[in-house]
């Protein structure tokens, strides 16, 4: 059996003992959730309003997908930007993608405000692709870049490749050619399969141990207006027109606004006293996936890198729902108190939770998903040599929403509730553009339309 053993989670160096609700409190804002999520909603709260805040986490911080993620920082969706135009239309969506980018200097800016002494590594991301119809999709969403004043991502593809004369006119001016050696060593591959190369701004950290540091300046800067409590799991949410009702391990927190930063929405209730039902349909509108990743420790002979990898066919695939793509990250590590090392993680496989199916940190890894990573690799990646013990094991639940985009705003039946959550694959810098978000409503702002907005669940919208 293998146990579920994240390198994020290792590394935190935790002192503060947990302290559970343990009377009834009265505060502006309560937020539900301790993950990126919940501490950045938190931060933008306190600096950017006059609002008393709580924070309730049901274990402890940074546990849940943020102490299980492969912390690649990384602004694009898990939908193609053109289809995000398709349904959306060409101005909200690209309003999203900017939203998303935003949090780029949000990051910047906590880190420079809180002082955080958490290593973010900065750099070129590259994705490798190999089928023609991955190669087109990427050119439309440069083509929406390109003409609404978002920077292109760069695409190279490869001069031998026998489908160049078929990629039609249109997209001539966003691509460039390089000979397919050159190509493979930005993708630090092999393997002769991929024949386009995209790059983009990307990063890694720990979001674990950011938000582990970012809550410990929280509690020492607002010691008047911040509470923050771990080991309590909040059972009910009780709306009425003008207030909610938390129920925590029998006490109770009164707050004018409530903030679920819950990642999905499981293992609480939701009471709406003051207009439709919320609960039913929204604890099936998100979806739990497991996402599974392994790390070994190499020496520090490379600099950090994120490449993600689009293969011909997803035979490393461990669910058959979907198409898998691979995404590395090598980033510098201490280990056993010696930071010369390399951490590369690689993550893939991932497992649909059936509706209503728990999921436990505790259950143990997927000896399918390590054999699929490992195939992977071997097969992929050119500084893997041969046999590899895995130091690192793990998995973490993403909550889906129905349309993929992560849940930012007032909900629509009761806007004393709001939401910032929906994992989604790619949520680290959604998460921190969403606590910006959230301070604008808390704030009571005229907040401008945006693809984030939770829909409707009344209009089955
Ligand atoms: C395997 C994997 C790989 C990933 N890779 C990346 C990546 O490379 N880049 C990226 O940007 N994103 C990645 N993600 C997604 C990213 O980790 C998350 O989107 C991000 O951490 C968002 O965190 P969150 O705060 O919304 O959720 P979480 O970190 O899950 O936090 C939610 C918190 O809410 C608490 N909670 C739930 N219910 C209650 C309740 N009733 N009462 C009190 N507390 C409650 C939970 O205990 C938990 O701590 C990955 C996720 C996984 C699982």
């Amino acid at each position: 059996m293998i146990n579920n053993h994240s390198p994020w989670i290792k590394q935190l160096k935790r002192t503060r003992p947990v302290v559970p609700l343990d009377k009834d409190i009265s505060m502006n804002v309560a937020i539900v959730g301790g993950g990126i999520a919940g501490v950045t909603t938190a931060y933008f709260a306190l600096r950017d309003t006059n609002k008393t805040v709580v924070l309730v986490e049901a274990n402890k911080i940074a546990h849940g997908a943020t102490g299980h993620n492969a912390g690649q920082i990384a602004s694009y969706f898990e939908r193609a930007l053109s289809d995000l135009v398709e349904e959306f239309g060409v101005e909200l969506a690209i309003d999203g993608q900017r939203s998303v980018e935003s949090a780029w200097v949000l990051l910047d800016q906590i880190v420079s405000e809180a002082k955080l002494q958490t290593p973010i590594y900065r750099f070129t991301g590259y994705a490798g692709l190999s089928r023609f119809d991955q190669v087109i999709l990427h050119l439309k969403n440069s083509r929406y870049r390109k003409e609404h004043g978002l920077i292109p991502e760069s695409i190279i593809l490869a001069d031998n490749w026998y489908k160049l004369a078929d990629i039609p006119e249109e997209f001539k001016d966003l691509y460039s050619f390089v000979p397919q050696k050159d190509l493979l060593q930005l993708l630090e591959t092999n393997n002769t399969d991929y024949v386009a190369c995209l790059s983009y701004q990307k990063g890694c950290m720990n979001s674990a141990l950011f938000s582990e540091e970012l809550i410990g300046y929280l509690i020492a800067t607002y010691k008047d207006r911040f509470s923050f409590y771990e080991g309590s799991p909040v059972t009910t949410v009780r709306l009425n027109d003008s207030k909610s009702s938390l129920e925590v391990l029998g006490y109770k927190i009164q707050a004018e606004r409530v903030v679920l930063c819950t990642n999905g929405f499981e293992n609480f209730s939701i009471i709406n006293e003051a207009g439709p039902e919320i609960d039913t349909n929204f604890h099936h509108s998100v979806a739990g996936r497991i996402g599974y990743m392994s790390g070994y420790v190499e020496p520090l002979n490379n600099p950090p890198i994120a490449i993600s990898y689009f293969p011909k066919t997803d035979k490393n695939s461990i669910d058959p729902t979907g198409e898998t793509y691979f995404y590395l990250t090598r980033r510098p590590h201490e280990h056993e108190g010696n930071d010369a090392y390399n951490l590369v993680c690689t993550g893939g496989p991932e497992k649909v939770l059936p509706n209503g199916a728990g999921y436990s940190s505790q259950d143990s890894y997927s000896e399918d998903a390590r054999d699929s990573i490992d195939d992977f690799l071997r097969s992929n990646y050119d500084k893997h040599n041969g046999e590899t013990e895995y130091s690192f094991c793990w998995h973490g639940l993403m909550g889906y929403t129905p349309n993929g985009i992560r849940r930012i705003g007032q909900e629509p039946s009761n806007p004393v509730l709001l939401y910032n959550l929906g994992c989604n694959g790619v949520g680290i810098l959604p998460s921190i553009f969403g606590g910006k978000h959230i301070s604008r409503f808390l704030n009571d702002e005229q907040v401008e339309r945006s693809i984030f907005d939770p829909y409707d669940q009344n209009r089955n919208a």
